[in-house]
């Protein structure tokens, strides 16, 4: 029985959020970067909501940051196993304090 390493993940804020809020941050996996831009947008029903979008591809997620019952997003991942990359990245960089909430 071999152990199953979890892939080396890191985020950082490449890009702060700007007047509009958009801001791009880097997932870095095993040493390849993905860039993602994201916005903070208004979520009334519990946790951050973020408008995640990866840059070159067509995709743009939804997802919500909080609590566990307050947590979500809309890719594949997170359908099959209720956790997922768009929310782990969001969730430490608020956890990092890097994305303080906009007044
Ligand atoms: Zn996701």
């Amino acid at each position: 029985m071999g152990t199953v390493k979890a892939p080396a993940r890191t985020v950082r804020i490449v890009r702060p959020p700007n007047a509009d809020g958009v801001g791009v941050f880097c997932l870095e996996i095993d040493g390849a970067c993905q860039f993602y831009t994201f916005l903070e947008i208004r979520c009334d029903i519990g946790g951050r909501g973020f408008a995640v979008h990866r840059l070159g591809q067509g995709d743009l997620y939804h997802v919500r940051v909080g609590r566990p019952e307050d947590t979500a997003c809309e890719c594949m991942g997170f359908l099959r196993w209720d956790r997922c990359k768009h929310i782990a990245a969001l969730a430490a960089l608020i956890k990092k304090g890097e994305l303080p909430p906009r007044s």
